[in-house]
């Protein structure tokens, strides 16, 4: 059997990723490959993560793409941050929150859920109920449950975190570079995202930003991060100044990242923040004359990069 020459077909992808690549994007994707210690590689790592740090809003020095999809995000705020014996909560609404706390539940840090209907985000209040007599180190949250479309506005969960003295983590794999946030103004310690969502990026790459509080919680570890690959600390040996061999890094990946987030930031974050919103009221107002109903029924919680709509009774699905 001949297999034939490969001419995947050009979708316009409307799931929340990955989602459509732009021409420039696949350009950066074809463009030659380099060694990952060549010195034009070493400038496009400066690039890369000079432009990571303007689309996460932060000054954060620990800012870099692991290479990863968005799971390994999770991955990497997770296990740097928790050791044998530490409490954390994580707060679950939908699949992607559950699998935050699937992940932690793996350590062996003992693990609060503190859960939402479906539908709803979290209330602070339950997680400052959950943490009572507590030494809680992490609060775990989604910004953006994808599962289910709803938002979580974060500074409820800040101001609960500082309480408790505990780092806030933030899943933002769906909302990056769609949904207003602001790592250093919102305090966030530590942000992840994916780069085949809102940046549409090819899958493969996991932003990440670190906070110095974050950062000295990191180097006071008295035990070895149980993942050598999502070490945080070692990774950044390479993404540091330092740039010592880590692993080889996925050079074409970041060519697009780069090429993706060059292209957010010429559009600028708040007009693209308002395109999203602007899309999704206008999506809604047409499913709801068509007599459909939205499965997140207050509009403050609803993700702009994900609309869920009720299926009519009598559609077979
Ligand atoms: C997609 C998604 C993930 C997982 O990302 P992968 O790239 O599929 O590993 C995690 N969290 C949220 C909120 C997501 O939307």
């Amino acid at each position: 059997m001949t297999i034939g020459e490969f001419a995947p077909p050009n979708r316009l992808m409307m799931t929340p990723g990955p989602s459509s690549i732009e021409p420039r994007v696949y350009r950066a994707l074809a463009a030659p490959v380099v060694g990952h210690l060549d010195p034009f590689f070493k400038t496009c790592m400066n690039e890369t993560q000079e432009l990571m740090r303007q689309v996460f809003q932060t000054t954060n020095r620990i800012t870099m793409p692991m290479s990863a999809s968005g799971s390994g995000g999770i991955e990497t705020a997770i296990v740097n941050t928790l050791e044998p014996g530490d409490e954390a909560i994580v707060c679950v609404n939908g699949y992607f929150s559950e699998r935050m706390y699937e992940v932690a539940s793996r350590t062996q840090a003992k693990i609060t859920k503190v859960e939402a209907p479906l539908g709803r985000a979290v209330d602070p209040e339950d997680v400052r109920r959950a943490a009572a007599g507590k030494k809680i180190k992490i609060v775990g949250v989604a910004h953006g449950e994808t599962s289910t479309g709803v938002v979580t506005n974060l500074d409820g969960f800040r101001k609960v975190a500082d309480e408790l003295g505990a780092l806030l983590i933030v899943d933002a794999v769906a909302s990056l570079a769609a949904v207003p946030l602001n790592v250093d103004r919102q305090r966030l310690d530590i942000v992840f995202s994916g780069s085949q969502k809102a940046l549409s990026a090819p899958p493969g790459m996991s932003p990440i930003t670190v906070s110095p509080r974050a950062e000295e919680v990191l180097s006071s570890r008295k035990t070895k991060v149980q993942s050598w690959y999502f070490d945080i600390t070692t990774a950044m040996a390479y993404w540091g100044q330092g740039r010592l061999y880590h692993h080889t890094p996925p050079i074409s990946l970041i060519y697009a990242l780069r090429e993706a987030m060059r292209i957010a930031m010429e559009e600028g974050l708040e007009t693209r923040w308002e395109r999203h919103r602007m899309n999704q009221q206008a999506l809604i107002a047409g499913a709801e004359a068509m007599g459909l109903k939205m499965f997140v029924e207050n509009p403050a919680d609803r993700l702009v990069t994900v609309t869920p709509v009720m299926v009519p009774a009598g559609i077979d699905t």
